[in-house]
């Protein structure tokens, strides 16, 4: 089989975790499959490498970049010697180590100087966590006497928008890697580094904050690959959030679709985008554990798998900020509302959810906590107290959202959700409902939503088997 592996941050948290996963890509090498693997920056480092970018910024000071050099060479020095034990390929591994670190103070300091950080540079600096990652990976891979090397997003053909921070493949991508890495793929392992494209004038770009699984999806799709495997810290796709309830289940076999509605919706097991390349080539995308391999985990494929769950699983998003618009005059106004989203994509807000009331006097969106300042100010230039009156926001909210296919022509669902968390004296603030009804998400109060995960999770009986 040709199957494209990713390892989500914690997978190769450090050298022992590295070379856990260099023993699962040799297992899978000698039972005679093609490997291409998709690596994430070792846990932390992204979130490290963004702090000190931003210090670098406003504080200006050179010794804040040395002591952060210091502590990433030494995170990275020490993943060399207990991931690779072939001395040869440690010292090759190290150099280049050393010289993309390097790469990076300069930048850093680069920045420190000129106090300013531009969305282009957040990509520069964040890409490292990668770049610095898949040497190790690659290494680890040729110690055990199989051969490797490892390539950058944009070296093996992932040309996408200029959207730093967010960008999207260009349609070119797909036969640029197909043509690239199918050139070189023969019997070695390539290994990739998730999260970074270029654009088209070869300048780094990355593609949103978990982005690994996105670029497994679209390296899969490219290469027509038989499975897509993401290798993370957990079972599978599970009910809920494991770190919610503890009690969660893995749910064995999901739809395209309900995995593109939970990872919308918040469960941040997969990188929201991660399904689409996949599913335009019927790609099954597999989401395993790396610390148990041998458990079966989760299957995504096309068909909707009959299961005795209408409901399959309950996400939430922690980080949302309520927006309420309302104005008398906004009843009959044509316009009002395409002027309104317009502001906000302008803006670059990525809307979670949407309503009006049917007196057309107030609308209520949803954005997230990192955009809510740009909304606002969007939304005020835009109008400037004409037929709106009033713009006001909650950050202490949350979104609850309640997935699965089986919820289509079910009626009674909705009457269950808000039922028991009526009995349980939850208000809900905001309700939609998406148009495939695979999903009702509503607004409830911060202190409210872990209460109204268990509720649920207990109502549709998550916790057994499906
Ligand atoms: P990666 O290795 O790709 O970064 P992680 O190993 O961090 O991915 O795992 C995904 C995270 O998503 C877990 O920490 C888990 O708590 C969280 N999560 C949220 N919702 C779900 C869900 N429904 N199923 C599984 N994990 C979930
Ligand atoms: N390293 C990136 C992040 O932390 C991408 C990823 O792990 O998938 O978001
Ligand atoms: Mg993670």
């Amino acid at each position: 089989m040709k199957i494209v592996m990713k390892f989500g941050g914690t997978s190769v948290g450090n050298g022992k975790r590295i070379s856990q996963v260099a023993q699962i890509l040799k297992k899978y090498h000698d039972e005679g499959n093609q490997i291409v693997v998709v690596t994430s920056a070792l846990n932390g480092v992204t979130d490290k490498l963004l702090d000190n970018a931003f210090f670098a910024s406003t504080k200006g000071e050179v010794s804040l970049i040395k002591k952060f050099k210091t502590e990433l060479t030494k995170k990275h020095h020490e993943a060399i010697k207990d991931a690779i034990d072939e001395p040869k390929v440690a010292k090759e591994v190290l150099q280049i180590l050393d010289h993309r670190i390097g790469e990076l103070e300069k930048a850093l300091i680069g920045i420190c100087y000129l106090g300013e950080l531009t969305p282009r540079s957040i990509d520069y600096i964040s890409s490292y966590g990668e770049r610095l990652a898949a040497p190790i990976v690659s290494g680890a891979i040729r110690s055990l006497g199989i051969a490797s090397t490892d390539y950058t997003g944009g070296e093996i053909g992932i040309i996408t928008s200029s959207d730093y921070g967010n960008a999207r493949p260009l349609e070119k991508t797909y036969e640029l890697v197909k043509n690239r890495l199918g050139s070189i793929l023969g019997s070695q392992v390539i290994v990739i580094t998730g999260f970074i494209g270029e654009n088209e004038n070869g300048i780094v770009t990355t593609l949103g904050r978990s982005g690994s699984d996105f670029t497994a999806s679209i390296l899969g799709a490219s290469l027509k690959a038989d499975e897509i495997w993401l290798w993370k810290e957990v079972n599978g796709i599970m009910t809920t959030d494991p770190r919610i309830i503890p009690e969660a289940k893995t749910i064995p076999q999901i739809s395209y679709s309900e995995a593109m509605e939970l990872s919308y919706f918040g469960a941040n097991v997969l990188h929201p985008r991660t399904i689409e390349p996949a599913m335009r080539e019927h790609i099954p995308v597999r989401v395993k554990n790396t610390f148990d391999p041998e458990f079966p985990g989760t299957l995504v494929v096309a068909e909707k798998f009959q299961c005795e769950h209408v409901v399959k699983a309950i996400s939430l998003i922690k980080d949302v900020t309520l927006i309420n618009i309302s104005g008398a005059e906004m009843a009959g106004t044509i316009g009002t509302v395409a002027r309104l989203f317009t502001a906000l994509a302008n803006a670059g807000v990525n809307v979670v959810m949407i309503s009006q009331g049917s007196s057309e006097s107030n609308i209520s969106v949803v954005v997230s906590e990192a955009h809510a300042e740009a909304a606002l100010k969007a939304l005020h230039s835009e109008f400037n107290r004409e037929i709106i009156k009033e713009i006001n926001s909650d950050e202490n909210v949350c979104v609850v959202a309640v997935v699965g296919a089986g919820m289509a022509g079910t009626p009674g669902v909705a009457k269950r959700v808000f039922g028991a968390l009526g009995n349980s004296m939850i208000n809900i603030i905001m309700i939609s409902q998406g148009s495939s009804q695979y999903n009702i998400s509503f607004v409830v109060r911060e202190e409210d939503a872990f209460v109204a995960v268990r509720i649920l999770h207990d109502e549709f009986k998550l916790y057994k088997e499906n």
